[in-house]
């Protein structure tokens, strides 16, 4: 296992080589499951919608020829022959000097090709009389015209959201194949981290990395399986990853990564099958002893265990790779311009990913700043941040007064 540094373009381009993300598999679920999930095939209609030709108005079904010449003046006098039921197929057949009644949604009976609302119709026992013409198919939705049988209703990739669940509804499917959820197994290490749900003993911390990262898998449409803490013990955390690696496509740890005398993660990780690390640690500040490995086709990122570290090389080199096993196109994170409002200084030599907030000043400029916490180990770095800033490791620093991108966490208010 070596240990170099690779830069952060280098690291992503390896990452790439060695692993092809492709989704996972497809499974068949329930139109009530369907939320949120991914087509793996084009959704085809097995019918015409609508299935039959219907009214859209409450009138007479009537042949249009039939009202030709028809004026509030000179009203046409047609013959009432029967009547359309809502949900039922016409018993009655419109023949020429004929209408029936009809309501909206009810099916265009035989010999009919328009309707005519009643508003320009007036009944007196089995007279109609009509005020005015109708062009043939008008206030009918034809069938088919919605969707045709045959016709590709969505296609594979699209997300399924309530409009999406509707048309599948409406074409009477019960059942979807989505792609599966990328079973992702998440393990934090460190004798000092508890489980929540207790009073905290001495020098105890709560686990934080478990509950983000298994959050931000949920974000990229993948299932996280929260496997616990263990203690920096070679022979638990072997055991507890080989468990990991069998009942998961990805696997990821938190802590253990960096150069103390506990930090066995890398090691172990190494040991467990071919090719096994192939980046051990990366320029980038936060995030820099992260390590990644791929065991059996499988990927395996261990990050660091500083909670905004963790949740921001997820973000970077995870995320992106997750969001493909679940059949998902990685979207372009949002950004804006704003000028900075002091100078920024990367790490030397390390791709900086510094938190910022963003503020409009008097005259509407935007203005970014780096999050005032800025420690490293704080949480609330990342929850207190609108986005963040990407400084490269070759510059020097980010002058004030510059104009830069700003990566947003969530969206913009108004000034
Ligand atoms: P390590 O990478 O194990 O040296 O951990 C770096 C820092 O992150 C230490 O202060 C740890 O206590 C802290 N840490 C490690 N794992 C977690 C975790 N799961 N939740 C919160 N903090 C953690
Ligand atoms: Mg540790």
């Amino acid at each position: 296992m070596f240990r170099r540094l690779l830069s952060f373009d280098e690291a992503k381009q390896l990452l790439e080589q060695s692993f092809s993300s492709v989704p996972v598999g497809e499974e068949q679920v329930s139109i009530s499951d369907a939320y949120d999930r991914v087509l793996a095939q084009d959704v085809v209609s097995p019918i015409d919608i609508p299935p039959f030709s219907r009214s859209t108005v409450d009138g007479y079904a009537v042949k249009a020829a039939d009202t030709f010449g028809a004026s509030e003046d000179k009203d046409i006098n047609l013959r009432f022959c029967g009547h359309v039921a809502i949900g039922e197929a016409p018993a009655v057949t419109v023949e020429e000097g004929s209408a029936a009644e009809i309501v909206t949604g009810a099916p265009l009976p035989d010999g009919a090709d328009a309707v005519i609302m009643v508003e320009y119709t007036s009944r007196q026992g089995e007279n109609i009389f009509v005020r005015r013409p109708v062009a043939s198919n008008t206030n009918i939705m034809a069938k088919g015209s919605d969707i045709l049988k045959g016709e590709t209703v969505l296609k594979k990739g699209r997300i399924l959201g309530s409009r999406e669940i509707g048309a599948l509804a409406a074409i009477g499917l019960t059942d979807v194949t989505v792609y599966r959820r990328p079973k992702v197994a998440v393990l934090s290490t460190g004798g000092e981290v508890v489980e929540l749900g207790t009073v905290l003993p001495p020098g105890k911390i709560f686990d934080i990395n478990a509950h983000t990262l298994s959050a931000a898998v949920v974000e990229c449409g993948g299932e996280a399986i929260n496997l616990g803490i263990f203690p920096d013990e070679k022979d638990m955390l072997k055991r507890a990853l080989e468990e990991a690696l069998a009942s998961s496509d990805v696997v990821l740890t938190s802590g253990g990564v960096s150069v103390g005398p506990k930090d066995f993660t890398p090691q172990v990780v190494d040991s467990l099958g071919k090719p096994g690390v192939i980046i051990s640690g990366v320029a980038v500040k936060p995030g820099k002893p992260l390590t990644i490995a791929v065991v059996e086709g499988k990927p395996v990122f261990s990050l660091p265990g500083n909670p905004t570290s963790s949740l921001f090389m997820f973000t970077v080199f995870v995320r992106p790779i997750l969001l493909r096993l679940a059949g998902r196109t990685e979207e372009e994170m949002p950004k804006v311009k704003a000028v900075a409002a002091q100078k920024m200084f990367p790490a030397r030599g390390r791709r900086t990913f510094t938190m910022v907030n963003l503020a409009y000043n008097k005259d509407g400029t935007l203005l970014v700043s780096p999050v005032s916490t800025g420690l490293s180990g704080a949480i609330t770095t990342m929850t207190k941040a609108d986005g963040f800033v990407e400084i490269s490791e070759k510059q020097q620093f980010v002058d004030a007064g510059t104009e830069i991108d700003v990566f947003l966490f969530k969206k913009l208010k108004k000034p």
